[in-house]
């Protein structure tokens, strides 16, 4: 018998009776994604959405009832795991997640539903070359970085201090790429090493956004009960201290700047930049535990892994329609309270997807050139019945659509964009030093 054959002849058992419970190589991951491709070929798709240094595929699969494109109402949800390639945790949850939602698709209602009503995006592996340089320790890091050596969660572009000169490395150009096809909504990036679940900002640029050592997002509510659902539907993130030499994290979760500050990360960008709410899950104190841990692991992070997936359906979604009822792409739609750095707009079906907790809240809708639209709702929890309140906004418009901007286009980092840096920007001239100074004397 050839390996090939000997390789598929365990998969397709595999595929029977479980996942096995140990930690395939890249080699065995790409062919068990194909073969679940091939056995669930119309509730999957597979794609790779770029190379890694070492020219390994990125695959992505791609769950739900309409696999190969987006649906209008129905929002996209995405898990990243590996970023890190000796944080490999994440990886094997991933693929037992996608043997969990494919065996129970028509037979677990909870699965069901979820994948009736969602669109789900795996990226197993977004370091393929990182998990075959690392070896199995707890805490060494080689096999963190990507083949040219670089931190992929510190490659990103940041919107607090400007890193636009610093190369992008082609497992995060991928990424980005990837999150311009697909009106992503809501996303966790898996990593190991800690339990805790730790949302935005990594990053601050000192100003009004920093809060007793937090560096607190306009979407701080929303962002808590993320992290919340996943520590408390954990067996055990939500005691906090789970690891020897861990800070004592209440409730499991943490503001990412408080825990440490970190440039260029991942989950800012998704949430800055690509209006996607991002968080980090860390999902084990050894970063590469003996394979004997894994089915414990498995049970400590299933039910947790669903629930915040279920959160996709959080607030409200829905299109901004002309007069004459044609969708309106690029309409900011704001959230009276809430100043988000890069406006959420609506995407190239003129739909918008807000996440946010139950209350009452009033919307701006906006295009240039025409009268802004305002709307108060009062908005229900959605996870309960897999779908957020629909509203669409029926506008007075006649022009239609403004024209396409990228967001990079229209907000870039703060310090060089927005007013939150003019007070820094002030004193950072000399002509103004000096009328300060002279000022200074006058009033002395
Ligand atoms: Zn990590």
């Amino acid at each position: 018998m050839s390996n090939l054959t000997l390789l598929l002849g365990l998969l397709n058992f595999a595929l029977c009776h479980g996942l096995e419970f140990r930690y395939h190589n890249s080699t065995e991951v790409e062919e068990y994604l194909k073969a679940v491709h091939r056995n669930y070929s119309s509730l999957t798709h597979l794609h790779s959405i770029g190379k890694s240094v070492e020219g390994r595929d990125l695959w992505v699969l791609v769950l739900g009832k309409s696999p190969t494109e987006h649906t209008i109402g129905i929002p996209e949800f995405k898990y990243v795991g590996n970023m890190h390639g000796n944080e490999v945790v994440g990886r094997v949850m991933l693929l037992q997640l996608i043997d969990h939602l494919t065996q129970g698709y028509l037979s677990d209602p909870q699965v069901t539903r979820l994948l009736n009503s969602t669109r789900v995006h795996i990226l197993v592996s977004m370091n393929p070359d990182g998990f075959e340089a690392s070896t199995r320790n707890c805490v060494y890091s080689e096999g963190r970085y990507n083949k040219h050596g670089v931190d992929l969660n510190r490659n990103f572009p940041d919107a607090f201090q400007s890193n636009m000169d610093m190369a992008r490395e082609v497992e995060v150009q991928a990424v980005m790429d990837w999150l311009q096809t697909e009106p992503f909504v809501l996303s966790a990036n898996l990593h190991g090493g800690a339990v805790v679940a730790s949302y935005p900002y990594d990053n601050s640029n000192g100003g009004n956004e920093l809060q007793w050592g937090s560096s607190v997002s306009p979407d701080d509510d929303v962002f808590i009960h993320l992290a919340k659902t996943y520590s408390f539907t954990h067996k055990s993130m939500h005691n906090g201290n789970s690891c020897y030499d861990s800070k004592d994290f209440k409730d499991g979760i943490t503001n990412g700047y408080n825990w440490y500050p970190l440039k260029g990360g991942m989950q800012d960008y998704n949430y800055i930049w690509d209006q996607c709410l991002e968080i980090t899950l860390e999902l084990s104190c050894c970063k590469y535990p003996p394979e004997t841990d894994l089915p414990g692991l498995w049970e400590d992070n299933k039910q947790a892994l669903l629930a915040y997936m279920e959160l996709v359906h959080l607030g409200v979604k829905g299109q901004v329609l002309d007069s004459r009822g044609t969708p309106v792409e690029n309409a900011i739609v704001e959230v009276q309270g809430r100043n988000n750095l890069c406006p959420f707009k609506t995407d190239r079906n003129g739909e918008f997807y807000r996440l946010l907790l139950p209350g009452n809240y009033t919307f701006k809708v906006t295009v240039p050139g025409e009268e802004p639209l305002t709307e108060t709702m009062s908005i229900p929890y959605g996870p309960d019945r897999y779908s957020a309140l629909t509203h669409n906004f029926i506008t007075p418009w006649r022009s239609g659509s403004p024209p396409t901007t990228q967001p990079t286009e229209t907000c870039g980092p703060i310090l060089r964009n927005t007013g939150l840096s003019n007070r820094g920007a002030f004193f950072d001239r000399p002509l103004a030093l000096l009328l300060a100074l002279l000022l200074c004397i006058l009033l002395l």
